[in-house]
């Protein structure tokens, strides 16, 4: 019996031949392929399957490290929402998933995935998340999420060399990685922090955000074994207006 799969994506390069790979491995054999557009501008890539009959759970896992996929959609999440602008934007604003239930690894993985396609301007969908995280375990969860974030950022950013040591990784992973999405300043061994779009505009500075930087430093560099690298960091904005230090060592201690 012929059905359709619907993929919220944020970018079409490759990803329907990746698509219909992963699928067939799990029986999924897909007839037809093609990508739409909702009125509200979301892009989604519809594929007409036929073939074994899985759970959303397992068609996600099997998925979901492509690049490109958000998150699994449906055929409404197509259709031509005709409503008033003001109506509009409110459901826009409504998550497409729901933070903070359903299985550890795929949530996160969805959550990380939603923030990647926003990059490097995260302040209104990191607040979304933020704000379905109890308030005693935001922190914790904001340096998990960041943890996630900066393992895929990695990827994106591919320095053409492994870095080795403090030097490389500052100019070929560090900086390229944050620097779209902060405004920052290397001074001697320490990356200041001044301004980011991770924090809501005009909410002033917020920990959470400090602490998912440094999340997403460490998944940066744990990506190239380097983690040892990163030794602390003081969070200064929110009183001072001063930048946030985050304070590295030359080398990799040999463990
Ligand atoms: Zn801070």
């Amino acid at each position: 019996m012929k059905r359709e799969l619907v993929f919220r994506i944020s970018s079409a390069a490759g990803i329907q031949l990746r698509t219909v790979q992963r699928l067939k491995q799990i029986g999924i054999l897909t007839t037809k392929r093609g990508f739409r557009e909702s009125p509200n501008g979301d892009r989604f890539m519809v594929l007409e399957v036929q073939g074994a009959q899985v759970s959303d759970e397992e068609l996600w896992n099997q998925v979901s490290e492509i690049q490109g996929i958000l998150s699994l959609a449906h055929a409404g999440d197509l259709e031509a929402k005709k409503v008033q602008p003001a109506e509009d934007k409110a459901t826009k604003a409504k998550p497409e998933f729901v933070p903070e239930s359903g299985e550890a690894a795929i949530r996160d993985r969805m959550l990380i995935f939603s923030l990647l396609s926003r990059y490097p301007r995260l302040d209104g969908r990191f607040n979304e998340i933020l704000t379905a995280i109890p308030p005693e375990s935001r922190r914790e969860r904001a340096i998990e999420l960041g943890r996630g974030f900066g393992g895929y950022l990695a990827r994106q950013v591919k320095p053409d060399k492994a870095p080795t040591k403090l030097s490389d990784a500052m100019t070929d992973l560090l900086i390229p990685a944050l620097s779209p999405m902060t405004t920052l300043r290397l001074d001697g061994n320490a990356l200041l922090i001044g301004d980011n779009r991770i924090d809501l505009k005009g909410k002033g500075h917020r920990e959470e955000t400090c602490d998912f930087l440094k999340g997403t430093i460490t998944g940066l560099l744990e990506t190239y074994e380097l983690a040892s690298l990163f030794i602390g960091h003081e969070c200064r904005n929110a009183s001072q207006g001063e930048s946030c230090v985050f304070s590295f060592r030359q080398r990799p201690e040999v463990a």
